[in-house]
C-alpha cells in the first residue's frame, strides 16, 4: 500500500520514491509508487497533477491519480516505468494550493452551517470554477435568507483571519467520543481527524492547509434548492480574490457608464428601467395616433376589389401585437375589409379582417395572389410577404389600386 506523504505534510511538493508497479490500460500506464504526495481523487477533492522524472531524465506527466480498493495509489502516465526504478516526483503546486483553499474553506463553511443553522453537509463538489456543498436542515427547508448567508460568510472569514493551526491525526475508535465531530466518520478504521483550531472537527482524508489563514477568504455565491436540500456555491482563496476583482470591474464599468457611485448602481438601473417603460408606453400611444390617422385616410380612399372596399393601411412601425389588435378593432367598426400591414425592412407582416357580422367573404381567396406565408379563416387571414415584393403582389391581389 502506498505511503501517503500528504497525510503528514500537505505542503510537500517534491519527493523521491520507487516504482512498485506499472500496468497498461489502453493507451496509458498506471504507475504505483512506494510513497507519494499525489492526492488521488476522493471525498469530492480532485486529483493532483505533476511529473515523475526517471533517472535517465525522462519526464512523465501525471494526468490523473486514483486509489484502488486496497489503498494503492495509481498515477496515470503516458509510458511505462519499470518496477524498481527510483524516481523524482513533483506535484503541481498551484493546482494543489487551489484545491486546499477550496477544501479547507468547505470544512469551515460546513462547520458554520452546523454551528449556526444545525445543517448537516451531505456532499462536497469541488468544481473547475465554483464549489458546492449540499446541506440538509432539520426543518427540511430549501432556502437561506440573505442574512443567514452573510452570517455564514462572516463566521468563516473570521475563522480564517484567526489563522488557527490545523491538526490532522489518526484516532482510535475509542477516542472518538472525546472529539466533538460535527458528523460521524464514514469509515470504521484509519479514522483521520482534521481539526481547525478548536472550532471545527471532522473526519477527512483530504489535503488541508497547515493554518486556517492560508484559505485566504470565502465568498458565498448562492444558496439554492436542490433535491430537498440547500446547495451552497462558494469560492475560496485566490478564486474568491479573482471573482471579486472581476465582479468589481463589471460594477465599475456600469457605474462609470451610469455616472454614479458604484453603490448607487441598482438605483440608477431602476431609474433607467422606469424611463424605458414610460417610453414604451409613450410609443404605443403615438402609434395609436398614427394608426388612427392612417385608417381614416385609407377609408377615405379605399381600394375597390370587385364589390368589396378595402381599407389598405400601411403602418409605419413594427409592432405585431399592435397590428393584430388594431386590425380586429377596426374591422369590427368599419363596413370595409381592413388590410393592415407593418412597414419593416425585411418581411411585411399583415393582418386582414372583415366585419364578423358583415357579408360573407373568403379573405383567403382575396389575398391568395399575395402568396404570403401564413393562413387563417375566411374572415381573418394573417401572414408575411417579402418587403420588396409587397407592392407588386398587392397590385395583383387588389387589381386597380
Ligand atoms: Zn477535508
Amino acid at each position: 500500500m502506498t505511503r501517503r506523504l500528504y497525510y503528514d505534510d500537505s505542503l510537500l511538493t517534491e519527493f523521491d520514491a520507487v516504482v512498485t508497479g506499472c500496468v497498461r490500460r489502453g493507451d496509458i500506464w498506471l504507475c504505483a509508487l512506494d510513497r507519494s504526495a499525489f492526492y488521488p481523487t476522493s471525498g469530492g477533492q480532485p486529483y493532483d497533477t505533476g511529473t515523475i522524472i526517471c533517472p535517465d531524465g525522462r519526464v512523465c506527466g501525471v494526468t490523473d491519480v486514483e486509489c484502488d480498493g486496497d489503498g494503492e495509489v495509481w498515477h496515470t502516465i503516458s509510458g511505462e516505468i519499470a518496477a524498481g526504478t527510483p524516481v523524482r516526483c513533483a506535484i503541481d503546486w498551484d493546482r494543489r494550493r487551489d484545491h486546499m483553499e477550496q477544501h479547507g474553506g468547505e470544512h469551515l463553511l460546513a462547520g458554520a452551517v452546523w454551528r449556526h443553522l444545525q445543517g448537516t453537509t451531505i456532499g462536497l463538489h469541488l468544481g473547475k470554477d465554483d464549489s458546492t456543498i449540499d446541506v440538509a436542515f432539520p426543518d427540511g427547508r430549501t432556502h437561506l435568507t440573505e442574512d443567514e448567508i452573510t452570517l455564514l460568510e462572516k463566521q468563516v472569514n473570521s475563522w480564517i483571519r484567526l489563522d488557527a493551526p490545523v491538526k490532522c491525526y489518526f484516532a482510535q475508535p475509542s477516542q472518538l467520543p472525546g472529539i466533538p465531530l460535527r458528523k460521524p466518520p464514514t469509515v470504521t478504521e484509519n479514522i483521520r481527524i482534521v481539526q481547525y483550531g478548536d472550532f471545527e472537527y471532522c473526519a477527512c482524508g483530504g489535503t488541508h492547509p497547515p493554518r486556517s489563514g492560508m484559505i485566504g477568504q470565502i465568498k458565498i455565491l448562492s444558496a439554492l434548492p436542490s433535491k430537498g436540500k440547500v446547495r451552497i456555491s462558494f469560492v475560496c482563496g485566490e478564486r474568491a480574490e479573482n471573482r471579486l476583482r472581476a465582479a468589481f470591474r463589471v460594477l465599475k464599468e456600469l457605474s462609470d457608464k451610469l455616472s454614479c457611485h458604484w453603490g448607487d448602481t441598482p438605483e440608477a438601473v431602476r431609474t433607467i428601467q422606469e424611463r424605458n417603460e414610460e417610453l414604451a408606453r409613450e410609443g404605443v400611444r403615438k402609434n395609436e395616433i398614427i394608426a388612427r390617422y392612417e385608417i381614416e385616410r385609407a377609408c377615405g380612399n379605399p381600394v375597390i376589389c370587385g364589390e368589396r372596399q378595402i381599407a389598405l393601411v400601411m403602418l409605419p412601425f413594427d409592432d405585431k401585437k399592435f397590428l393584430a389588435r388594431f386590425a380586429s378593432d377596426e374591422a369590427g367598426r368599419r363596413e370595409m375589409v381592413v388590410f393592415a400591414a407593418l412597414k419593416p425592412a425585411e418581411g411585411v407582416s399583415f393582418f386582414c379582417m372583415c366585419r364578423p357580422d358583415g357579408d360573407p367573404v373568403d379573405l383567403r381567396k382575396m389575398i391568395a395572389p399575395l402568396k404570403a406565408k401564413g393562413g387563417g379563416r375566411p374572415e381573418m387571414v394573417q401572414g408575411t410577404v417579402p418587403a420588396d415584393e409587397i407592392r407588386a403582389r398587392l397590385a395583383e391581389a387588389f387589381q386597380g389600386m
